[in-house]
């Protein structure tokens, strides 16, 4: 069984719950004795509509979502959302803020500039996103249409550890890489949307999240599809949904809501991030984590060793033991671990006593 010795810490897609993946084995072809696959069924029969349901309501459920908020599926990835919010939200004589706190945020932004104004209300870019800036150098404005945050950063490993306020602005959110990863107060979100294939499920579904009096402020006059009023009156069913990608969606919650609660998840991924973060801070330098210590991401782990030659060295020789996805992104070099909902504690302890037992034979 190759998979039980291999150890995913790949950034995104990334590690599916195995259970998840058995699950959906066994249905793959007789989808609960219905004769065909769910890939197969209409997305106006019963069956899918009712693994449909459930996805939303079972969000609801694990991440508190009032009736304040709608729940979409949609497509194009966080990517689209970066031009769908400004497309709808956002016209050309207004203005929205953007946190920049890593390139997620940069390509946000620029987007937003295709249809409207953008101002930047706190950046991090200078010393490469090392840090989540202070609630204190957010510059709010009243005038915005909406203010821009993205709560992990992925690729430098930074992550608000307290989300900021909207005062007064309506707060949208691209949690791509942190969403159900730790409790949210989603009251306090006009927007939260995210890519599923980190936390959630496979590529190829995103997951909006849209406060319905902030929804009411879209007039523009959008293409059918990229307007999110066309999703919401047909519970996002408007045309073929990724039935395939809602449905293994669907069995991820199910199983995070088997793991007890939102906070449960929280305090393992808390755990899990603590003992890399250990090796790194024990290490006398040999491990030097990009993120400063404040700002530390608890999805992904982003650090340097001495040289590059050790760095290729140290991924060459995980690659050998099982590990995947450890090479950093390119913009940030060194290693990057993610550790996201579904990578066992076993994993985390597993990657520390290679970190350990490679700084001792190399530093
Ligand atoms: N935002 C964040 C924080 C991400 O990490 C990513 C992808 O890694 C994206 C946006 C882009 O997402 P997608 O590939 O779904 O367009």
């Amino acid at each position: 069984d190759r998979r039980a010795h291999t150890y995913n810490f790949n950034a995104g897609p990334s590690a599916l719950p195995t259970e998840v993946l058995e699950e959906v084995k066994e249905h793959l072809v007789d989808f609960q004795g219905h004769g065909l696959s769910i890939m197969e069924m209409s997305h106006r029969g019963k069956v899918y509509e009712d693994v449909h349901d459930r996805a939303i309501s079972d969000l609801r459920e694990l991440m508190q979502i009032s009736d304040e908020h709608e729940v979409l599926f949609l497509q194009g990835g966080a990517s689209l959302q970066f031009a769908m919010i400004p497309m709808n939200f956002l016209a050309k004589d207004q203005q929205a803020g953007f946190l920049l706190t890593g390139s997620w945020s940069e390509k946000a932004e620029e987007e937003a500039r295709r249809f409207g104004k953008t101002r930047i209300a706190a950046s991090a870019k200078e010393g490469n996103y090392q840090r989540i800036p202070n609630p204190g150098e957010i510059v709010y404005d009243a005038a915005d249409a909406y203010l821009h945050v993205t709560s992990n950063n992925t690729i430098y490993g930074t992550q608000w550890a307290t989300l900021p306020e909207g005062n007064g602005t309506p707060l949208v959110a691209d949690m791509s890489s942190d969403i159900l990863s730790r409790q949210v107060d989603v009251s306090k979100f006009a927007m939260i949307y995210a890519g599923a294939q980190k936390n959630l499920g496979p590529s190829g579904v995103t997951v909006v999240i849209a406060k319905k009096d902030f929804l009411a402020r879209a007039d523009r006059d959008v293409p059918t599809m990229l307007r999110y009023e066309t999703h919401v009156k047909s519970r996002s069913l408007y045309n073929t949904p990724p039935t395939f990608g809602i449905y293994v969606l669907s069995l991820v919650l199910q199983w995070a809501k088997r793991q007890g609660s939102v906070d449960a998840l929280a305090r393992n991924n808390a755990e899990k991030a603590a003992l890399i973060y250990d090796v790194i801070d024990r290490s006398e330098g040999f491990y030097r984590g990009h993120a400063a210590q404040d700002s530390r991401s608890l999805m992904n782990i982003t650090f340097r060793l001495p040289t590059p030659e050790l760095e290729k060295a140290f991924v060459a020789r995980s690659v050998q033991e099982g590990f995947l996805g450890l090479a950093g992104h390119r913009s940030v070099g060194g290693c990057r671990a993610s550790t996201y909902n579904a990578v066992p504690r076993a994993a985390s302890v597993a990657l520390c006593d290679l970190m350990r037992d490679f700084a001792q034979k190399n530093g």
